[in-house]
């Protein structure tokens, strides 16, 4: 038996990071395994942005708002040990209205709406006409009806604090197995009491499931059903530029591609400025399974919606155009907490377009589930069991 943990971590996405910092600092013993290299799967793909501006009041915004404080006191605890993960609290900006031919008045309308809604769930944010827009932007189009001002939306580098977090971790004694797949699991009497990989089995008190889109197929190898699917999504990188875009900026229409299930593709406009001078052009999203041809119509509308909203981008070259799997849950929200139909499975996935924001709250959820510790937030819209009440048998050891 390669060891024995409290805690076997599956997957060193952020989400596994966090899990390993949040579950280590409190004392338990952990190792994460990983079956490729640190942020192979969606979190090399993610922009970073920590975001409150994109949800509506429910549970997933709580989970945002304590993330929103989380990321904050973890990068100061952080410090610069681990390297730069380059947390920025730029704020968000979304509009409406934008171009010759949008219906400002319903958009305005609508952005009031989520305003005053959000506001009354524990957001800051602020209505702006087009001249308070063009004041934080300088560079917009002057063609908008008005926008909302996020302050609290932030970002970071996905991949450093990745890096960071895992290496916080190791400093309270977890360890990390790069190159290591989880390929079934360890079972005595109906409980999960670990997993086996290629270097032989790894016994542990509890498994997290951390394998974002890939978490239903390791829940299946526990007998659990977990529908999270990959939802594909493009991101369009242009060569480093002076400062042109100064907080995350996208077009409202993004909220409606966020909440919807269609599996067709899907694109709003999404820009911002990362402190390498580059500029991330989002976003799209598919459920087309892990297909990874490239795809020029979503491309192509992203490069025109971005030109619409920054017109000086027309003169800007795109650098290269890279795509990832978000882990798509059918409700729009995480999995998150322990498996009422298979004992000592954990999961923390299915978050989406969102995981780099909620990794830490679901880090610090999971860890409270772990150590006993009553939860900070209620963690009954997040059950793994909502979707199914059926467990399939798997062996005694799968
Ligand atoms: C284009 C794009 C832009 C995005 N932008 C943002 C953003 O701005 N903000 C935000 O919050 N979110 C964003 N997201 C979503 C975010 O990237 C994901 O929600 C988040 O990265 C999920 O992290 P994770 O750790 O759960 O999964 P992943 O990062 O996918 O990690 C899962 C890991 O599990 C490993 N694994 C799987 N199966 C096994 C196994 N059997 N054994 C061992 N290891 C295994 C995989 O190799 C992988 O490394 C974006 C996603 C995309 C695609």
């Amino acid at each position: 038996m390669a060891g024995s943990f409290d805690v076997v971590v599956v997957g060193a996405g952020i989400v596994g990071a966090a899990c390993a910092y949040a579950c280590a600092r409190r004392g338990l013993t952990v190792v994460v395994l990983e079956r490729a290299g640190l942020v192979a799967g969606a979190t090399g793909s993610g922009e970073g942005n920590l975001l409150v501006s994109d949800k509506l009041p429910g549970p997933e915004l709580e989970l945002a708002l304590f993330s929103n404080g989380l990321w904050r006191r973890w990068a100061a605890e952080l410090g610069d040990r681990y390297g730069d993960i380059e947390l920025e609290a730029k704020g968000g900006l979304v509009v409406t209205g934008v171009g010759p031919g949008a219906d400002g008045a319903a958009g305005l309308a609508g952005l009031r709406e989520t305003a005053r809604a959000q506001s009354a769930a524990g957001v800051l944010v602020e209505l702006l006409d087009p001249a308070g827009v063009r004041e934080r932007e300088p560079a917009i189009t002057p063609e908008l009806a008005g926008g909302l001002y996020y302050p609290q939306d932030m970002q970071l580098m996905p991949a450093k604090a990745t890096a960071a977090l895992l290496a916080a971790a190791r400093d309270h004694g977890a360890e990390v197995r790069l190159r290591t797949e989880v390929t079934g699991m360890l079972r005595d009497d109906g409980r999960v009491v670990g997993v086996r990989t290629g270097a032989g089995p790894v016994a542990a008190g509890h498994v997290v499931n951390a394998a974002g889109a890939w978490a239903g197929k390791l829940a299946g190898l526990a007998g659990a059903d977990t529908p999270v699917a990959p939802r594909r999504g493009f991101i369009l990188v242009t060569e480093p530029v002076p400062p042109l875009v100064r907080h995350k900026v996208y077009s409202a229409d993004y909220l409606a591609n966020v909440a919807s299930g269609d599996a067709g593709l899907q694109t709003s406009t999404v820009v911002e400025g990362t402190p390498a001078g580059t500029i991330l052009i989002g976003a799209t999203r598919e459920l087309v399974d892990f297909d990874r041809r490239h795809n020029a119509e979503a491309v192509r509308r992203m490069a025109q919606g971005a030109v619409r909203l920054f017109p000086a981008l027309a003169a800007v070259r795109a650098m290269r155009v890279y795509h990832g799997f978000r882990p798509f849950s059918p409700d729009h929200l995480p999995v998150i907490g322990t498996d009422p139909r298979i004992p000592g499975l954990v999961h923390a996935h299915g978050h989406e377009g969102a995981g780099i924001g909620l990794a830490p709250a679901t880090a610090h959820l999971v860890a409270q589930v772990l150590t006993g510790e009553r939860p900070d937030l209620p963690l009954e819209p997040f059950d793994p069991a909502r979707f199914s009440s059926e467990v399939e048998t798997a062996g005694a050891a799968a």
